[in-house]
């Protein structure tokens, strides 16, 4: 590109480097918290059934009014609230933050968390302040709320359980956050099936609080689909910054057929809970110098000194890919991340693992 038609792109984009993924083809996939198990026979034809019935050459309903109505009953929504239905969780937060005002105020979350804060903020040209959650992730409920007094947040995200960490988010230390701001709180439970923890019942007591939950963790994450709940007030304004069609109607026949069975995808989270646990305790055992409690479907866990790379890139030479998060965060040093999947693949993780840290890093 040349210096002129370069300057055109904002500089502030410029700076900013691509949200990438890896490359998984050939390996057994624990890096981003997907379900491990497909749809079966039975249920897979039941759904192609479904999807057969689309008429691919109208437009989707542009209120999705099946899905909503299915997504009220699915979830418990409080009578009263409203919805607005995302291309994944990731687009709501892009919503958002398009239609918020104050461009002199900030956005944030305590850190490390959920890298799409701070990306979609900055890419929408906010200011992003993280601030650090306690050395064992619990949030700083006296600190956040220093913060938040000095900086004047115009909106805070929690995510609880925490992404990469897995703790849940103490109900005192959230309250806290809530009390001290008068910018919108969003509390983003993607991992609520692995946690059965909400702060749904709660949106009554708070103007300023949303609801964020997703799909993605829970068997669906192929296809696309965020819900953010709150009241009207808020949710009728984000609502048109919303591209009409935002959800294909190949994407409400499924997701309506995924509600309509939910029982499978709540089975399925209770064996990968199940399957944490075991995990977890396993690691217990292995020469880590942290293995952190874990409310959703991955754990954290932190290796010697220096060695988090080549044991990533271990594991990766054995056939499994996990999510080395050495070097996204001060507090993350020699941290990996691995998303707990069907018994097999946990089985071959913990082999390897074990195996990986059996070899000094001189004779590798
Ligand atoms: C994975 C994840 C999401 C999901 O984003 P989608 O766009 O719905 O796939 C949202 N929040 C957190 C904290 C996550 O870890």
């Amino acid at each position: 590109m040349t210096p002129a038609a370069s300057a055109l792109i904002r500089a502030d984009v410029r700076s900013l480097t691509t949200y990438t993924v890896a490359d998984a083809r050939g390996l057994i996939k624990l890096d981003a918290m997907e379900c491990p198990f497909p749809m079966d026979g039975e249920l897979r034809r039941e759904w192609l059934d479904q999807l057969r019935q689309v008429e691919l050459n109208r437009y989707p309903d542009p209120l999705a009014r099946e899905l909503r109505a299915k997504l009220y009953d699915a979830l418990g929504v409080p009578g009263g609230m409203a919805m607005v239905l995302g291309n994944g969780s990731d687009e709501l937060i892009q919503l958002l933050l398009m239609v918020l005002d104050g461009r002199d105020r900030c956005v944030l979350a305590p850190t490390p968390s959920f890298v799409m804060y701070g990306h979609i903020a900055r890419i929408l040209g906010w200011r992003f302040v993280g601030v650090p959650l306690n050395p064992d992730f619990s949030l700083n409920g006296q600190r956040m709320a220093d913060v938040i007094r000095a900086e004047r947040p115009a909106c805070i995200f929690l995510a609880s359980p925490n992404n990469p960490t897995g703790n849940l988010l103490a109900r005192e230390a959230v309250e806290r956050v809530i009390e001290a701001t008068d910018g919108l709180v969003v509390i983003d439970e993607a991992y609520f099936l692995y946690a059965g923890e909400s702060w749904l019942d709660r949106l009554q007591d708070y103007e300023h609080v949303l609801i964020m939950r997703t799909m993605s963790k829970q068997g669906l994450a192929g296809l696309r689909l965020g819900v953010l709940i709150g009241r009207p007030g808020w949710l009728d304004q984000i609502d048109k910054a919303r591209l009409p069609y935002n959800i294909g109607s190949l994407n409400q026949a499924s997701a309506c057929f995924a509600l309509s069975h939910r029982q499978v995808f709540e089975h399925q989270a209770a064996i990968v809970c199940r399957e944490r646990e075991r995990e977890y305790a396993a690691m217990q055992s292995l020469p880590l110098r942290a293995v952190y409690p874990s409310r959703a479907n991955f754990i954290l866990f932190r290796t010697e000194a220096g060695r988090a790379a080549d044991i990533e890139q271990g594991l990766r030479n054995s056939g499994i890919l996990i999510r080395n998060l050495a070097g996204t965060d001060p507090m993350l040093d020699d941290c990996l991340r691995v998303t707990v999947g069907a018994p097999w693949e946990n089985r071959r993780f913990l082999s390897a693992l074990g195996q990986g840290l059996s070899v000094p890093p001189t004779e590798k």
